[in-house]
């Protein structure tokens, strides 16, 4: 069942084990890895960029420990930015504001939806007195 592929970080052709990546890149990775977890835990929710200014590990790394729930699994918290507003967050892809914010927003889509017909009228006549 194994499958040769790229390494997606040294681009070498190796045996998929389901480690994504060559056991030379593995090994390196995983001695990053290490680094980070001291890191971590002496610098209690740390953010990403911490990490990466204090380790010299590449964020991309990071972010894979991070989605792969490494973190979560040691008792770790670390922060990193929300990608709506860049307020620091510990789960998800957004903070708490964020993730509402888009809940709101879609429910608003749907409403408009609705009331597309009297949404135009109003805003015709808005331009027209704004002119
Ligand atoms: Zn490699
Ligand atoms: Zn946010």
């Amino acid at each position: 069942m194994n499958k040769l592929k790229n390494c997606s970080e040294c681009g070498r052709l190796y045996m998929e084990i389901g480690q994504g990546m060559c056991q030379d890149c593995f090994r390196k990775e995983q001695e990053m890895e290490q680094v980070v977890y001291s890191f971590v835990r002496d610098h209690d929710k740390c953010s990403i960029k911490e990490i990466v200014d204090g380790t010299g590990v590449k964020e991309k790394v990071v972010f894979r420990m991070l989605k792969a729930g490494r973190f979560i699994a040691s008792g770790l918290e670390i922060s990193y930015p929300c990608q709506g507003c860049g307020a620091p967050i510990t789960t998800g892809k957004l903070c708490a504001k964020c993730s509402k914010n888009i809940r709101n927003q879609a429910e608003r889509l749907k409403a408009e939806k609705n009331m597309k017909k009297v949404d135009r009228s109003t805003t015709m006549y808005n331009t027209t007195r704004n002119r």
